[in-house]
């Protein structure tokens, strides 16, 4: 099968993207000079292809991608596709959590609490063809951070088909626990078994 650029910056997902593809996928390094992709999209989908493309562009190679979003219900989908820079240009992930935890501060309980990832996960190829597969995980909010493993808003989402810990505490435990459950997970073993179709 083609070995896939894989056309993450974010050293976290990246990671995550080879632990959950395992043997499944064969993923090459991005390169190192290839500046960060801007992403300027309206969607998770938008995002995840541009930045599929350019490593598409810059490599002359198949690459994948993934773009993700937290939505909060009660904040009307937000973040979403702002996930990352929601507190703002050059956000921690924990400015990025002191935020959503301030702006939940008066909704009391699980059901108030309410929240989704979701992945959309991109193939491209040089010829011009793509795959598109998509994952998402529902939960709710934590009023307070807890757990150390994972990345970005994981100390405070808990998936409601777990057990009632934070996808940080999972993955702190041991990160395949997160991945049976998550957006990511998800989207990526559908990627997967699309390739291999
Ligand atoms: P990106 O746009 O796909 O790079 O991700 C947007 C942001 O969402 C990241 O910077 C993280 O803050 C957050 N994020 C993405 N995936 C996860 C996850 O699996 N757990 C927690 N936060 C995540």
């Amino acid at each position: 099968m083609t070995a896939f650029v894989l056309a993450t910056a974010n050293a976290d997902k990246a990671r995550e993207i080879a632990e959950i593809l395992g043997e499944t996928v064969e993923l090459v390094g991005r390169p190192a000079e290839v500046p960060e992709v801007e992403e300027t999209g309206e969607t998770l989908l938008d995002n995840a292809r541009l930045k599929a493309r350019a490593l598409v562009a810059a490599t002359g190679r198949a690459a994948i991608a993934d773009d993700t979003g937290l939505e909060v219900a009660a904040l009307g989908g937000a973040p979403g596709v702002h996930s990352a820079r929601w507190a703002g240009a050059g956000a921690s992930y924990a400015d990025n959590v002191t935020k959503l935890l301030e702006a939940l501060g008066g909704e009391k309980g699980t059901e108030a609490r309410r929240a989704r990832f979701r992945t959309v996960a991109v193939a491209a190829w040089p010829g011009g063809e793509e795959l598109v597969a998509e994952g998402a995980v529902n939960g709710w909010i934590t009023e307070v951070p807890a757990g150390r493993g994972g990345f970005g808003y994981d100390p405070v989402f808990v998936p409601e088909e777990g057990d009632g810990r934070t996808f940080a505490e999972l993955a702190a435990e041991d990160p395949a626990a997160k991945h049976r459950l998550s957006h990511r997970g998800r989207a990526m073993r559908a990627l997967a078994g699309a390739l291999q179709d």
